[in-house]
């Protein structure tokens, strides 16, 4: 979820585990062919870059930031997963990858478009989400950023909105603040985009050695739980999250049993 898909009540931020993603022999051809959008790519840096020193601030303040019960299980889970992303996307290694983890209560997860994603462990705790469930979790994160989604979506509200040339990225975020009626043009998209993160995620989980079957656990999850209708739905409904990871599934199974091929080995020194 970038900042876009967040502007509705996203709480604070917090601590820092370096992800150091090895940059190795490759021995495995990638299993995706995905070409991001290299738009706005500065702009989006820049307003990446305020947004982590405010939300750090404010998790610094609440006296939660930094990882507690789930240190180690989160920069595995956070290591394992941006190596397969880096190196089953072209340009995935250009971000600054790092797994920021708070112990905000009523933070879940969500991602800048550089590459910082953010978990707080009381979204894990709350969930009870074992391993291959927060894979997913992380893997859906790693997808928007380097399905370079929020660069998309940016690229698409400049050219439905008479701006004219100047318009800048902070122009956008302003205008998507009080302008309803365009945020109900871009839902359809919005949500398709979390469609593309949720498949993609699990892919890459399958491909970082996470069981498809256990990961998507958290998509039954969440389609078990009570729904919430938003005013504007930017994020589709879950049983509709659910039921299309699902026709999914027998890709990633197989992918899953290729892992050691396509994924962790293709970027490892292990
Ligand atoms: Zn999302």
């Amino acid at each position: 979820m970038g900042q876009l898909r967040r502007l509705a009540g996203m709480a604070m931020v917090v601590g820092v585990l370096a992800c150091a993603v090895a940059s190795t022999a490759l021995r495995a051809a990638p299993v995706f062919d995905l070409q991001p959008n290299p738009h706005w790519k500065a702009e989006l840096r820049v307003t990446s870059a305020e947004l982590l020193v405010q939300r750090e601030a404010e998790a610094r303040k609440a006296n939660a930031y930094g990882c507690e019960q789930y240190c180690a299980l989160l920069a595995d889970i956070f290591e394992r997963v941006v190596r397969v992303a880096t190196y089953q996307v072209p340009g995935g290694a250009d971000h600054d990858w790092q797994l920021i983890v708070t112990r905000m209560p009523g933070e879940e997860a969500w991602s800048l478009p550089d590459g910082h994603v953010f978990i707080s462990e009381d979204f894990i705790r709350r969930n009870k989400l074992d391993a291959e469930q927060i894979a997913f979790v992380i893997a859906h994160e790693v997808s928007h950023v380097v399905l370079a989604h929020e660069a998309d979506t940016v690229d698409i509200v400049r050219r439905l909105v008479p701006f004219g040339v100047s318009a800048s990225v902070s122009d956008v975020y302003a205008t998507l603040d009080f302008d309803m009626g365009l945020l109900l043009r871009l839902a359809p998209m919005m949500s398709d985009m979390e469609l593309e993160a949720d498949r993609t995620g699990l892919m890459f989980a399958a491909l970082a050695g996470y069981d498809p079957d256990r990961a998507s656990g958290f998509l039954r999850k969440l389609a078990a739980g009570e729904q919430h209708q938003a005013v504007v739905a930017t994020h589709p409904e879950d049983p509709r999250r659910l039921a299309e990871a699902q026709q999914f599934l027998p890709i990633a199974r197989r992918l899953y049993a290729l892992h050691d091929t396509l994924g962790l080995r293709a970027g490892s020194t292990r």
